[in-house]
C-alpha cells in the first residue's frame, strides 16, 4: 500500500537517512521507533511531501507521489504541538478543512459528529481549546486530522506531551479509533512500550537506518542485533 524506496536525506554533511526501504498494508497501523535524532520526524515529513528527499521513490496506494505536493498526496498529518485554531470552537476546529474543501454544510455536520462521537468529545464542542486539557486538545487535533479521512494518517509523537496516565489512556483510544476506521497510520515515538503496545509492525531506527522490523512479538522474542536489544530491553 505505501512503499518507500532508498530514501536518502543528507542535511549539510550528515547523512540523517541512509536509503531508507519500508512497506506496511492498507489498515495497519506501524511504528517509527528509536532514539532521539535517529531521523524519525524527517522521515514522516518526506513522506508527508514537508521535506524533500536527495533521493528515493515513494508510492502511495499504486501511485507514484514521489513529486507531489503536500496536500495533492492524501496523507494527514498530527504533530506533537496540537496547532490548534485559539480562536475557534472544537466543532470549528474539526469542520474547517472540509469547509476549505466546500463540502456541504449536512456532510459535513454528519462526519463531524461521528468524529466527536468516537473521539469522546462530546459535550465539548462549543469550547475553545484554552479551555481543555492537553489530552483533550489531542483529542481535538486527532479529529481533525481523520475528519478529512486521509489515505495514511501520519503522527509525531503524539502523545509525547502528556502525562504518563493520560498517554496511555490516548494510546488504547487511538488504538481503538484506527481499528474501527480501517486507518492506515504511521506513528513517530522513542517510547518503546508505547510501540509495543499498539503497534501491528514496528520499524527500529537506528542513526537514519533500520535496524529490525518485525511485529512487537518477534521483535521482543528476537531482536536482530545489540542496539534493538538493548533498546527495547530498556522499556519498563
Ligand atoms: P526526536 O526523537 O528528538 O524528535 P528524530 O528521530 O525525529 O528525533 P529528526 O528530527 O529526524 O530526528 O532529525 C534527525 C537528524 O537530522 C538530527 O541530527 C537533526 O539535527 C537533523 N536535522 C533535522 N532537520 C534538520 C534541518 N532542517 N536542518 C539540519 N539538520 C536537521
Ligand atoms: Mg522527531
Amino acid at each position: 500500500y505505501v512503499a518507500i524506496k532508498n530514501i536518502r536525506k543528507t542535511f549539510n554533511d550528515q547523512t540523517v537517512l541512509h536509503d531508507i526501504e519500508l512497506s506496511f498494508e492498507k489498515g495497519e497501523l506501524v511504528t517509527l521507533l528509536g532514539p532521539s535524532g535517529c531521523g524519525k520526524s524527517t522521515l514522516l515529513r518526506i513522506l508527508a511531501g514537508l521535506t524533500r528527499q536527495d533521493s528515493g521513490t515513494i508510492s502511495l496506494d499504486g501511485k507514484d507521489i514521489t513529486n507531489l505536493k503536500p496536500k495533492a498526496r492524501e496523507i494527514g498529518m498530527v504533530f506533537q504541538s496540537y496547532a490548534l485554531f485559539p480562536n475557534m470552537t472544537v466543532l470549528e476546529n474539526i469542520s474547517f478543512g472540509l469547509k476549505m474543501k466546500k463540502e456541504d454544510s449536512q456532510t459535513i455536520k454528519n462526519k463531524v459528529a461521528r468524529m466527536i462521537e468516537l473521539t469522546g468529545l462530546e459535550g465539548k464542542e462549543n469550547s475553545y481549546p484554552r479551555e481543555l486539557s492537553g489530552g483533550q486538545q489531542q483529542r481535538v487535533a486527532l479529529a481533525r486530522s481523520l475528519v478529512m479521512e486521509p489515505k495514511v494518517l501520519l503522527l509525531d509523537e503524539p502523545l509525547s506531551a502528556l502525562d504518563a496516565q493520560i498517554r496511555k489512556k490516548l494510546q488504547q483510544q487511538l488504538r481503538t479509533i484506527q481499528r474501527e476506521l480501517k486507518m492506515t497510520m504511521v506513528l513517530v515515538t522513542h517510547d518503546q512500550e508505547e510501540a509495543m503496545a499498539i503497534s501491528d509492525r514496528i520499524f527500529i531506527l537506528n542513526q537514519g537506518r533500520i535496524a529490525q522490523q518485525g511485529t512487537p512479538n518477534e521483535i521482543y522474542a528476537r531482536p536482530a542485533n545489540e542496539f534493538v536489544a538493548g533498546f527495547i530491553g530498556n522499556y519498563n
